[in-house]
């Protein structure tokens, strides 16, 4: 038998390594064959701990919410008499789709899951993601043993065939990204990862660092080789410790396995990646920014052109992709691409992860085809509003995302859709708010964000922050007037036009959308002076 604990950061802020001794002190005291196995998180954030027990020829039981003082009983009815405890399964299942109850708490006959398409995240929450053989039993590495038998160039034209687009935010074609990379002179050209995400409210991309970073190692060796790069670095913020280690583990056990280094799997092909920690700038997710911080260096976002793909680390073409986008990769060149471009919409293909944060039932990570509606991911899945609250928005896309309404969580989610309704997919944060959200507040909050990361380099975005800030400010005071709503767009406007980096530039998107959507509320402030 085998218990399996989920220690992602979410799992071990619940209390999972308590959890973890605890089963092991009671398999200690009975004498029993079990291994304690380490997993990460399995997206359900709402109820960790979350438990897998896994008791040969039987079906696999997992629980949530567990404290140490349930382990006793997992250990003596399950483990030891083979049978799951039951009621607590009913409770999730009653609790969860209330309409059946199954035996078994498995996470397949949980909304939660079942609704999901989970490809890129399959592994997190499923395999130890600090052993290497996990991953490679599960078809890791496939990828890579695939497009080493390809040139290079058809590994791009693989790529673009695929239909990926980058999942850092803009949405860019990969293949394309990578043709640019490819076709710039150079001897010397590098791969970025960049982890350094800074959205409040994000935590996809640590989520796959924590629960799978073998697939980021993995797409990254396949784009080295795609665009004849032989280094690599992942510049990932120091917020994330367990990530950070975990990468090092991943990245030593490549190395071991000859998956990363000199001449990998005998192909002639060499491959290095780094591990730069950044220092907490929000700006140096700006992919310049991150490469003068690279280069130790103040991270500033540098002019464009010249672009990386031209000139970017040490002045050398550059190939900058982030954590999702590489994770992509692996599964593309291992199933195939014909497979991949089936899922999703005719111009957005494959899945995206989803973070369900604030006053949404289930927090947690949702992995859904391209195209499925927000009120699909917020009610069907994330189980809707708290404490049986009305919804009142969405914010999608982190700072630089938009708000969005009731009359718009129909809107099939891709990057084209959400731009016309005046939000961006951004990484995938999504903020779900309740009818008790002052929707000028939550403009005022995420200006205040972007505000203080703006790196001052440029007029508009220092200034144009500071002050529509004063501004959301004065009307949250009560003292706002009417005029104030069109200083606002005037100056969201010259900051879109002019700002010199897409913090600048895409700031003002939460007033925009918020003065779009819930222009009655900005009213009220003024005109009721509160
Ligand atoms: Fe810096 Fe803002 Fe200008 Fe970007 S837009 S360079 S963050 S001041």
């Amino acid at each position: 038998p085998r218990v399996s604990i989920g220690m992602g950061t979410c799992g071990i802020a619940a209390g999972a390594e308590k959890v973890k001794n605890e089963f092991i002190s009671e398999i200690k005291k009975h004498g029993l064959d079990v291994e304690i196995n380490i997993t990460s998180c399995i997206g359900m954030c709402y109820r960790e701990v979350n438990v897998e027990v896994d008791i040969p020829g039987k079906e696999n039981v997992v629980y949530g919410d567990i404290t140490p003082k349930k382990v006793e009983r997992i250990v003596e009815q399950h483990i030891i008499n083979g049978n799951p405890v039951i009621e607590w399964a009913e409770f999730q299942m009653l609790a969860e789709d209330g309409t059946s109850i199954h035996p078994i708490p498995d996470m397949e006959h949980t909304p939660y899951y079942h609704l999901q398409t989970r490809e890129v995240s399959a592994r997190c929450g499923r395999i130890n993601p600090e052993n290497i053989e996990e991953y490679i039993a599960t078809g890791g590495y496939e990828g890579l043993e695939n497009v080493l038998k390809q040139t290079p160039q058809e590994v791009i034209n693989n790529l673009k065939r695929s239909g990926l687009r980058g999942r850092g935010g803009g949405g860019f074609p990969t293949g394309q990204k990578w043709q640019f990379t490819r076709d710039a002179k150079g001897e010397k050209k590098y791969i970025i990862c960049n982890a350094d995400e800074g959205d409040p409210g994000a935590f996809m991309d640590r989520s796959i660092l924590e629960g799978d970073p073998h697939s980021i190692i993995e797409g990254m060796i396949i784009a080295g080789y795609a665009i004849g790069a032989s280094e690599g670095y992942i510049y990932i913020r120091a917020e994330y410790p367990l990530a950070i280690k975990r990468l090092q583990i991943a990245i030593n056990q490549a190395k071991e396995q000859r998956l990363l280094g000199y001449n990998i799997l005998d192909s002639g092909f060499n491959f290095q990646i780094h591990i730069k920690v950044g220092a907490g700038a929000f700006v140096c997710g700006e992919e310049t920014a991150l490469i003068n911080s690279i280069e130790g260096k103040r991270g500033m976002p540098r002019i464009r052109p010249p672009f990386p793909a031209l000139k970017g680390l040490w002045q050398h073409p550059t190939n900058n992709n982030n954590v999702e986008t590489y994770a992509n990769v692996s599964l593309i060149f291992r199933e195939g691409v014909e497979w991949y471009s089936s899922i999703g919409t005719d111009k957005s293909k494959g899945t995206k992860i989803f973070s369900l944060t604030g006053k949404i039932a289930k927090t947690g990570l949702a992995e859904v085809p391209m195209g499925t509606t927000l009120r699909q991911i917020i009610f069907d899945i994330g189980g809707g509003i708290k404490d049986g609250k009305k919804f009142k928005a969405v914010q999608i896309g982190g700072p630089s995302g938009g708000c969005l309404p009731e009359d718009l969580l129909d809107l099939p989610v891709d990057y084209d859709s959400l731009i016309e309704a005046g939000a961006m997919m951004g990484s995938g944060g999504l903020v779900v708010m309740d009818e008790s959200t002052c929707m000028v507040d939550v403009a005022r909050y995420f200006l205040k964000f972007t505000q203080s990361e703006s790196c001052g380099k440029c007029t508009p975005c220092r200034e144009g922050t500071t002050r529509m800030l004063e501004i959301l400010e004065r009307i949250t005071a009560g003292k706002g007037k009417i005029e104030d709503l069109n200083l606002l767009e005037r100056l969201a406007r010259v900051m879109k036009t002019t700002s010199l980096c897409g913090l600048g530039q895409t700031a003002p998107n939460p007033v925009l959308s918020t003065l779009r959507y819930f222009r009655d509320e900005y009213l009220a402030h003024i005109e009721e002076k509160r």
